[in-house]
């Protein structure tokens, strides 16, 4: 299989068509390969216009998601990011690209184990992973962000996470049950008032944990 030209195929016929412009996260997605991320027996679809299974019942998000996704994070490179929902580190490799570094966080400890070592193996240092209930935030409470990222639907936003963003930080993340959710960007003034925007309807799996959705 050609992957190369799978890749430069999924960007230009998914990703730029449907109005990503960011020039630095259309170069990741040229860049990052995706096959590398999704189990054997899905290996001829690692580029299709899909989310696929990754194991435990959770997936890898479709190319485009996690495309618009990192557009509306509006990175410049000096970003500290946090993640929530590592699953198969496809959108961790992105990120890792395009911010200064990225924190994340993955609930399932053999999910987490598998990215971890596949990003080690392909050179990421600007990584951290850590496998716990992400709702609660980084585990060191003065840890502070200037983006984070919930790759999981979400009831509400996590009130431990608002308090890690910093002044001026955004998070985006799909706000709904597991019925279908809505994409949606909160961006935190200096004075602490958040304004959210809505972008569109996504279906994720379920953030499970203490700020999230019961198991
Ligand atoms: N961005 C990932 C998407 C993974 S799916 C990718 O493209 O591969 C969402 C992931 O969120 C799953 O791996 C799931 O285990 C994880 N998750 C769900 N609830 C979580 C929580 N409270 N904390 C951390 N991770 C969580």
């Amino acid at each position: 299989m050609d992957f190369a030209q799978l890749r430069k195929r999924m960007v230009d016929e998914q990703i730029i068509p449907r109005g990503i412009k960011d020039r630095k996260v259309i170069e990741a997605f040229y860049k990052v390969e995706r096959h590398l991320f999704v189990p054997q027996e899905f290996l001829s679809a690692s580029y299709a216009d899909c989310p696929l299974s990754i194991g435990c019942g959770q997936t890898i998000s479709q190319p485009y998601m996690a495309a618009l996704m990192t557009e509306l994070l509006e990175l410049t490179g000096k970003e500290t990011v946090l993640e929530i929902g590592t699953g198969s580190g496809y959108q961790t490799a992105i990120l890792a690209r395009l911010a200064k570094e990225v924190y994340s966080i993955e609930r399932i400890e053999q999910i987490k184990n598998n990215a971890e070592k596949l990003l080690n193996q392909l050179g990421y240092k600007n990584i951290k992973i850590i496998s716990a209930d992400g709702t609660l935030g980084w585990p060191d409470k003065d840890a502070r962000f200037d983006r984070i990222i919930i790759t999981a639907a979400s009831p509400e936003i996590p009130n431990p996470l608002l308090k890690q963003l910093k002044a001026g930080g955004k998070i985006v993340l799909p706000l709904g049950d597991s019925l279908g959710q809505m994409l949606t960007v909160a961006e935190i003034d200096a004075q602490g008032s958040i304004k959210r925007q809505n972008i569109c309807g996504c279906v994720f799996v379920p953030l499970v944990g203490k700020y999230g959705w019961d198991n």
